[in-house]
């Protein structure tokens, strides 16, 4: 029996694989969804599309319809633009094009893991500029040193699991003092009311800016992401990705729905609406702390945390997601913001578990 493992690129045989950690459950809030789906007059336009894909073609591989509506939305050229199969193929691409060995990737923890993971899949060095322990904002000044060295810097805003928005000045002013790349996730800007780094493509070549439609836009299952960046670096970007990418089912979809994205706009506003109403109501728990958040998602501090996410999912079919074990989240849990029926279904199931041992005994 040969050693398979023995055989692998040494940078994959050390990966520890992403884990979203997904059971079914009655109730999700873990994965930082749009819980309330498409508005219906956007749903009907998305399956009149599906209609007219022809499957038996191949799928065009740049997406040029998607990639104009995506320019027309921000008065970009297409050229600044590139579609990937959700964002997370997208910040793989940046890493295996920009990446590699003897490059250093620069990573604000606590943040989305997959940056670390792909960053040293693609043999990057990866160094970490920790967040601060209780706000969870950026250290400027070592970000500025650091990045005067790099090749990528990656800052998300605002920040997965935290929450926290990266002031846009300060991002100007990392741009000017990056040696490479700055890599700005904003994933979850819709939901933060605050100006998007996009507006700095002009004066800043070597900023690239990440947006998704999995949130906001209710397409998590399609799996659409894009990146805006000047021309050299989406041409650096297409010449790494796989031709076919994104399928022609997710074009389609994802072009009806960013055809119709006005009417998300009462939806996000309720999720903003909710989202504070759930941190007001979280804050009056005995010993919950919750952090202010401008996502979609809430970060909360709890006495044995990991404990209350098992009650949670066992006793009470609500999912969240688990950060208990991630450096600087000790008993830290985060909740993604649902209706108002799943809010407070888990308001209450965490005050019945908070109110009683959380050991269950
Ligand atoms: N960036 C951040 C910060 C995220 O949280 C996520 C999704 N969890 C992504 C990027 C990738 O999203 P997707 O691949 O669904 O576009």
């Amino acid at each position: 029996m040969r050693d398979i493992k023995a055989l692998m690129r040494p940078s994959a045989a050390a990966l520890e694989p992403y884990d979203p950690r997904f059971t079914p459950v009655a109730i999700n809030l873990s994965a930082n969804e749009n819980t309330y789906g498409m508005p219906s007059s956007v749903r009907d336009s998305a399956l009149r599309a599906l209609a007219d894909v022809q499957i038996n073609r191949y799928p065009q591989p740049l997406a040029p319809g998607l990639r104009a509506e995506i320019a027309a939305r921000y008065g970009a050229d297409p050229a600044q633009i590139i579609v990937g199969n959700g964002g997370d193929e997208l910040i793989f691409n940046l890493f295996l094009a920009f990446g590699g060995e003897g490059a250093t990737v620069i990573d604000c923890p606590p943040t989305f893991s997959i940056y670390r993971l792909y960053a040293e899949l693609c043999e990057c060095t990866v160094i970490d500029v920790p967040r601060h322990p209780q706000t969870f904002a950026v250290d400027e000044p070592a970000l500025l040193a650091h990045a005067a060295q790099a090749r990528i810097t990656v800052v998300t805003t605002p920040n997965n699991p935290t929450g926290t928005l990266a002031p846009l000045s300060f991002i100007e002013e990392l741009c000017d003092a990056a040696a490479g790349l700055v890599l700005v996730d904003e994933a979850y800007m819709e939901f933060a009311g605050a100006p998007s780094a996009t507006t700095l493509l002009g004066r800043c070549p070597n900023l690239v800016v990440l947006r998704t439609l999995s949130k906001a836009f209710a397409l998590a299952g399609a799996r659409i992401g894009y990146v805006l960046a000047d021309p050299a670096v989406i041409d650096a970007l297409a010449a790494v990705r796989q031709p076919y990418s994104v399928n022609a089912f997710s074009q389609a979809v994802a072009e009806a729905v960013l055809s119709e994205s006005a009417c998300f706009s009462a939806t996000v506003s309720k999720i903003c609406e909710e989202r504070d109403r759930l941190a007001a109501e979280l804050a009056q728990l005995d010993g919950l702390t919750v952090w202010p958040s401008a996502a979609n998602f809430l970060l909360v501090r709890v006495p044995q945390a990991h404990r209350v996410w098992e009650r949670l999912r066992d006793g009470c079919s609500i999912l969240v997601r688990d950060l208990s074990q991630a450096c600087g989240l000790e008993d830290c849990l985060r909740i993604t913001v649902g209706t108002p029926n799943e809010n407070a279904a888990v308001t209450a199931a965490l005050a019945d578990i908070l109110a009683n041992d959380p050991e269950g005994e």
